[in-house]
């Protein structure tokens, strides 16, 4: 042995038979000796060989099919990783059982030590009708694969090479993750603290891995925590939270894991093998054969997410209208016996309004997720997302993009909430900046107002016209958003397929109560402040001076009418225009219509006057809110969208037409979401530079499509 050579250790892991010994004799020959491992009678083959300027020194692990701790093999591999350290792992995987064998491979990953994958067998595999694109695989799985017949030596000097390779370069990219879910994650890192304060820097453990098997209740780890006296506090928070998991799951944590990482590996192997001949299959592959079927996959999908949309918005009706039905009743309460004035009003129009805009949402939010937990839970969305990735990935978006942008046609904040089943930070963020082009129900009104009134004939086409625009814009601005503040795709993914399993109803309870209860108490405080607020603006400043000259007008009509004077239609007609009028001149002279009238000059280029820029501004409370402020400001009183007077009064105002009444459209289309929306956005977000973001980019398009549309209709002469 030459003094300048450099030593680097490797050993070999991977499942019983999958041809480690033979690898192992191949690369050291005669170079090789038995012993033991310490302090137990399992054989330990130690080898040597000299490559590359390298003396690399080989161990041979026991076989075994997990790291789990479930046998002494497993525990005497698993602690040889961690104790000594080897420079790298080389995992002996049988391309013939490729999905059994890389479950030691996905915990061998975990342990942070480089590794190479040796795909041995592949001869039996090609046999066997599996062919396996193992660069695909690579890059799935973001850990070096090379191809190996063990018993024909083939692979032997590609092995050598990457192991030289990776002993001089290091492994920079850490392997590609099994995800457990935002639930793990948080009693995860729940415990890492934990043990981070106790003993940082006295263990070969990493923080997350011990807090990984801390939750999966392994008896070797607590052993040796025990040992070295962590803190009572660790072991209740682990016992805490593989309870909270439990509960959540209906099942032991542990599994749940296991279940976790072969759903990540049946999501690498059907994307980056292919069977060529008849395969033994299980029930989930049956059930699988006709649920991702390349022709029936997509019909079965979108029937089963047209019943989300229905089960989310048809069965929300009910209790929707119930809830409504009961805040109105408090309204109607509060107004009878408050004193009239101002505390009357801003309890009635701002507090209970507020808070019954938030409640209102609510049975709307528990459906979805109802529907979205059983979707998961069954299995189900992971393949839902396999079907759709291929469709989505071309536009840049993940294959569970679909679901969000899917319910913002009903309403943008379910559909923001429902964007967190995307894992993907910048995948959530790019969707949920472009589910605000999804009109949402509360813009329908809108649209059947403006387009009853000024194409009566066709409106239903000019509607239609009005949501594909949506989804032309989500679609260019997804590549726009890629392209610029959220650069390069997303590696690609691994879509995990789990098996198929019935759902407890304990689980899809709690699952959809957590979420539930997330978006009342945090979207609740927010939209309940700028509930306030916009009712403070459309109030303020008061003008009695109004009041008391209509009280006059009225009190007039009451006498000509009991002095024979007027009829009753008309003094009833006089009343009633009366107070319409006060109420939409107080309204023009609160602080909103000033500020209607402020950005007149901004609008103008779209078209639009102030009173359109006042329904603009309460659209921000609530989109269907537009309708009704359009109804007072055009003096028309209390209105729907069916309302004829309020169609009469816009179609036949000379200062508007039907290119204004487009632009109009889609500016309402585009523009901010809610402030529900908005505020729900901040708290899946969890940033405020996006939540500005989203709202001033928004509104930035609105103004530019709409000022297209208008400026470019009138040099053509439409207007
Ligand atoms: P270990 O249990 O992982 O140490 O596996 P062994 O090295 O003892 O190999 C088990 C059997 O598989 C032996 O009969 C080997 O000759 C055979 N074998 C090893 N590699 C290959 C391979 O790539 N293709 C085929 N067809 N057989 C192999
Ligand atoms: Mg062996």
């Amino acid at each position: 042995m030459a003094p300048s050579h450099k030593h680097i250790t490797v050993a070999l892991a991977g499942n019983p038979n999958s041809g480690k010994t033979t690898i192992f004799n191949n690369l050291t020959g005669a170079n090789q000796h038995v012993g033991n491992f310490p302090g137990v009678t399992v054989e330990k083959k130690e080898g040597h060989l000299i490559h590359g300027g390298y003396r690399i020194k080989l161990i041979d692990l026991p076989g075994t099919y997990s790291l789990s701790a479930g046998s002494l093999d497993e525990i005497i591999a698993r602690n040889y990783i961690i104790d000594n350290k080897p420079d790298i792992v080389v995992d002996i995987v049988d391309a013939s059982n490729i999905e059994r064998n890389l479950y030691l491979s996905t915990q061998i990953s975990e342990l942070g030590i480089p590794m190479i994958i040796a795909l041995n067998m592949s001869d039996t595999a090609q046999k066997r009708g599996i062919n396996i694109d193992h660069k695909y695989l690579s890059t799935l799985l973001n850990i070096p694969v090379i191809p190996t017949i063990g018993n024909k030596r083939k692979g032997m000097a590609e092995i050598l090479e990457k192991i030289i390779d990776t002993a001089e370069n290091g492994q920079a990219d850490t392997p590609a993750k099994v995800k457990y879910g935002k639930e793990f994650q948080d009693e995860i890192c729940k415990l890492c603290d934990l043990i981070k304060k106790d003993n940082s820097s006295t263990n070969s453990y990493r923080p997350k891995w011990l807090a990984l098997k801390l939750i999966e209740n392994d008896r070797e780890i607590m052993k040796y925590l025990i040992k070295h006296k962590y803190s009572d506090d660790l072991f209740r928070q682990a016992a805490a939270g593989r309870k909270h998991l439990q509960a959540i799951y209906g099942d032991e944590p542990a599994s749940v894991i296991t279940d976790k990482r072969y759903g990540f590996i049946s999501g690498a192997c059907s994307e980056a093998t292919s069977m060529t001949a008849e395969r033994r299959q299980d029930i989930s592959d049956s059930i699988d054969n006709l649920l991702i079927h390349p022709n029936l996959g997509l019909p079965i999908f979108a029937i089963l997410m047209w019943l989300v949309f229905q089960l989310t918005f048809s069965l929300g009706e009910k209790p929707m209208a119930l809830i409504e039905w009961v805040i109105g009743g408090v309204s109607y309460l509060a107004a009878t016996y408050i004193p009239e004035g101002l505390v009357n009003s801003l309890i009635v129009d701002g507090i209970i309004g507020g808070v019954g805009g938030v409640i209102v949402f609510l049975p709307n939010i528990m459906l979805l997720f109802l529907a979205i937990a059983i979707l998961e839970d069954t299995g189900y969305m992971a393949r839902a997302a396999f079907i759709m990735d291929r469709i989505m990935h071309k536009i840049g978006l993940h294959g569970k993009s679909f679901i969000p942008m899917l319910i913002g046609f009903g309403c943008t904040v379910p559909a923001f909430m429902g964007s967190r089943i995307i894992d993907d930070k910048t995948d959530r963020l790019v969707t949920m900046h472009v589910t605000n082009f999804m009109s949402c129900g509360a813009r329908l009104p809108v649209y059947i107002l403006v387009c009853g009134a000024f194409w009566p004939h066709n409106a239903g086409t000019v509607v239609f016209s009005i949501y594909a625009i949506g989804v032309v814009i989500a679609i260019i601005m997804v590549k726009v958003l890629r392209g610029t503040r959220f650069k390069g795709m997303s590696s690609p993914l691994v879509m995990e397929l789990p098996p198929y399993r019935m759902p407890t109803f304990r689980s899809l309870f709690l699952h959809m109560w957590e979420r539930s209860w997330l978006y009342l108490r945090k979207a609740g405080t927010i939209i309940l402040s700028v509930s306030i607020v916009m009712w403070f603006l459309m109030t303020f400043p008061e003008n009695s001076n109004y009041s008391r000259d209509f009280s006059l007008i009225i009190n007039n009509a009451r006498s000509d009418f009991d002095s024979g004077q007027i009829g009753l239609l008309q003094r009833n007609r006089i009343i009633e225009e009366s107070e319409n009028l006060m109420v939409s001149e107080n309204l023009e002279n609160s602080i909103a219509g000033r500020l209607g009238k402020l950005i007149e000059p901004v609008i103008e280029p779209l078209g639009f006057d102030w009173r359109l820029g006042i329904a603009m501004i309460s659209g921000f409370a609530a989109k269907e809110v537009v309708v009704s402020t359009m109804g007072t400001v055009y003096g028309v009183g209390e209105v729907d969208e069916s309302s004829q007077s309020l169609r009469n009064n816009l179609a036949g105002d000379p200062k508007y037409s039907k290119l204004i009444a487009y632009s109009f459209l889609v500016f309402i289309l585009l523009y901010v979401p809610c402030m529900a929306a908005m505020a729900v956005f901040l708290r899946e977000s969890g940033s405020w530079k996006e939540t500005v973001f989203q709202f001033s980019y928004t509104f930035g398009l609105a103004w530019v499509i709409s000022f297209a549309i208008y400026q470019g209709g009138k040099f053509l002469g439409l207007g």
